[in-house]
């Protein structure tokens, strides 16, 4: 197996490029990706300051490195889910990388902040973890980037992500998130400008990125994600992509460029009228934005042991500070 560029041994092959690459070919593939999808979309504009959504896992990590190595001002932001030892093992592998590359991390945690996990809040709120998640994730990505006074929020969503995102919302025919599911969504009324610069990159890839570069990433999936539908529709994905290489790029790539356009008025005809929140300022379309209501409701559900033990946690790591500063 030889490197299609240069013909020394292959580390790689990547079957839907119909080619093998070795180590330093494939993370110039990995970056000239990246650089494609934020020059196609308009996704980072230079000089912008750039704000990385980290998890701890493969693709954020793996995103803020290739985003590093193409120097831009890129730092990361790891929010606290307070799921028990998952958790804790992916703030070690975003604290580790960040200590790495002296770059700066900024965390919040929701135990410590807000006086909720995602397990017993959820619960509190009556709402699916999921959604309590993902609602908490919007809302304080959101918050951080423009309390931070970044232009931009970058996400690590890969090209199966949105394959799977969007298989899911075309077997439903929910039309309004068709509209939606764009790599960059426009900054608008108190929301930053957020993008996915790994649309070109598969799982598989991002994987391998991490390895060859020695990114320590959590490898186990989040606990709460056993059984979701997501995952299902990968794995359907996969079937089809191992039978036919490139089924996922065709499905995604052919939906920006050939059906997106046409959910998009419906989907902009639904973006109501926004207003401040009365309790934090987010904007929203009631008088409470959903957030501070779930707060309301999932808050001060831990134990006052488990919250003062988390209030210890540090809040930005920051370069200009020795590892692991409180500040
Ligand atoms: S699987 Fe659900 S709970 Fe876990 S990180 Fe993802 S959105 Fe949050
Ligand atoms: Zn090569
Ligand atoms: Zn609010």
């Amino acid at each position: 197996m030889k490197c299609r560029v240069c013909r020394e041994p292959a580390i790689i092959d990547i079957r839907r490029h119909n080619a093998n690459f070795c180590t330093e070919h494939f993370l110039k593939l990995c970056r000239d990706q990246t650089v494609k999808a934020i020059d196609e979309f308009a996704m980072i504009k230079p000089g912008e300051r750039v704000l990385v959504a980290v998890s701890g896992g493969k693709d954020s990590l793996a995103i803020w490195d290739i985003l590093l190595d193409l120097g831009y001002e890129a730092d990361g932001l790891y929010l606290g889910l307070g799921i028990g030892d998952y958790s804790d093992a992916s703030r070690e592998c975003a604290r580790a990388y960040a200590r790495q590359r002296s770059a700066t991390l900024i965390e919040v945690d929701l135990p410590a902040d807000y006086g909720y996990d995602i397990p017993t809040g959820a619960r509190a709120a009556k709402r699916v973890p999921c959604s309590a998640c993902g609602l908490s994730k919007r809302h304080l990505f959101d918050q951080a980037a423009l309390d931070g006074g970044y232009d931009v929020v970058v996400t690590g969503h890969n090209l199966d992500d949105e394959a799977a995102v969007l298989f899911g919302n075309v077997l439903r025919w929910q039309t309004d998130y068709l509209g939606r599911q764009l790599p960059v969504l426009p900054a608008r009324q108190g929301f930053p400008r957020k993008v996915k610069p790994l649309v070109r990159l598969g799982e598989r890839e991002m994987a391998a990125y991490c390895v060859v570069k020695g990114i320590d990433y959590i490898v186990e999936e989040c606990p709460m994600a056993v059984g979701n539908k997501h995952l299902g529709y990968k794995e359907a994905l996969n079937a089809i992509e191992a039978t036919s290489p490139g089924s996922k790029h065709d499905f995604y790539f052919g939906f920006l460029s050939r059906a997106s356009a046409h959910f998009r008025p419906q989907a902009e005809g639904e973006q109501a009228e926004l207003l401040a929140c009365i309790s934090c300022g987010a904007p929203t379309t009631s008088e409470t934005c959903a957030f501070c209501r779930l707060v309301e409701r999932a808050g001060g559900h831990l134990p006052a042991g488990d919250r003062a033990v988390r209030d210890a946690v540090p809040v930005v790591l920051s370069p200009s500070r020795s590892a692991g500063a409180v500040t």
